[in-house]
């Protein structure tokens, strides 16, 4: 099925007007300086950049999805062994940081081919990249102080360096610098006063970053057995939505074993995650990843992501570049 292009989806660089094309450019330097900024913040706090890999055996399952939101998962074999196209490097940050990077992130290649109807959401591309992060021995609050001061630095600085660039694109007087800490609600208190649509509603309601927490995910996000609680944090944008979502981790064997089956998930593609679990090797870690596509298209105000992509990919839609 392919989505029917109208006029309020991104159009490729080809059929761009004049003023779409210096539209275009400013979006560019937003996700340059963003890049940038952020990138130079992590090496200054002492985190190790790692490059991306492409193609792995073990992938993120993007399983429990609440939202089951995944058309097809892309498998080939190579060298006699399947392997699948990067979901999230999850995987990949919990052994590299257990075992020799502590502290970690990687601007990582990311597909997910979204059901079409997904294009109308504006939030949702079919390829986008995380600045996916992991720490070694580190609390969730840490990681949510951390991400809270990388913001509130991004936006302090994207004011004074790209002001011509927000006033070109309507943004400089809505995007406002945040104050920290950010407020945190729970899931289950939303759930309660919103119903099910509780992520939109209190999108629109909010008028500063928010953390939401204990949200039932994969595997891999750290669950209390006991009080069916889950450590975990997903960021949200006012008047946008999710643009991080992460955790401490799971680092026992038998508890990853225990919910990898409970799943129902191929233990098959999470081998050397058990077997590493099995001889204590996988350590405790925090980390999350940000969506740069949707961070940089709340700061420049797109009406959908792929706006802030060279070339869109957008749910349903695939073009010849
Ligand atoms: P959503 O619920 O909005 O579909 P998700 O919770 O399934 O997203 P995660 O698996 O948490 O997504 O991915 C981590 C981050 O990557 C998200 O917080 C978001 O910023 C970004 N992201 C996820 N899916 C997409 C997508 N299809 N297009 C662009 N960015 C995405
Ligand atoms: N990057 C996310 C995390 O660190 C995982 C994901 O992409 O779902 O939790
Ligand atoms: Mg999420």
């Amino acid at each position: 099925m392919s989505t029917q292009l109208t006029s309020s989806f991104p159009k490729p660089l080809e059929k761009l007007s004049e003023i779409e094309i210096k539209r275009k450019a400013c979006i560019a330097k937003v996700m340059t300086y963003t890049l940038g900024n952020l990138t130079s913040q992590f090496v200054r706090n002492g985190f190790e950049w790692l490059l991306p890999v492409a193609l792995s055996q073990s992938t993120d399952p993007l399983w429990p999805d609440p939202g089951a939101s995944i058309e097809k998962r892309i498998e080939i074999d190579i060298y006699g062994k399947t392997v699948r196209t990067t979901a999230s490097m999850i995987i990949h940050k919990l052994i590299a940081s257990s075992i020799a990077y502590p502290k970690l992130f990687i601007l990582s290649p990311n597909i997910r081919i979204e059901k079409p109807d997904r294009a109308k959401t504006g939030l949702h591309i079919y390829e986008f990249s995380q600045l996916d992060f992991e720490i070694r021995d580190a609390t969730s609050k840490y990681v949510m102080n951390l991400v809270e001061n990388s913001i509130q630095d991004l936006i302090t600085n994207l004011q004074k360096d790209m002001k011509k660039e927000l006033i070109t694109l309507c943004t400089y007087d809505t995007i406002k610098i945040p104050k920290i800490p950010f407020k945190i609600y729970d899931r289950c208190d939303l759930e309660a006063k919103y119903g099910e649509k509780w992520e939109t509603e209190i999108s629109e309601k909010s008028s500063d970053p928010i953390w939401i927490t204990n949200i039932p995910r994969e595997f891999y996000d750290y669950e209390d057995f006991e009080t069916k609680e889950w450590d975990n944090y997903d960021l949200f944008l006012p008047k946008y939505g999710e643009v991080l979502s992460g955790a401490k981790r799971e680092w026992e064997y038998s508890k990853i074993l225990k919910k990898i089956e409970r799943d129902k998930i191929n233990k098959e593609n999470y081998k050397l995650v058990l077997q590493l679990s099995k001889e204590g090797k996988i350590k405790p870690t925090s980390g999350g990843g940000i969506g740069l596509e949707r961070l940089v298209g709340w700061i420049s105000g797109v009406k959908h992501i792929a706006e802030t992509q060279p070339f869109p990919r957008i749910p349903g839609w695939v073009h010849e570049l």
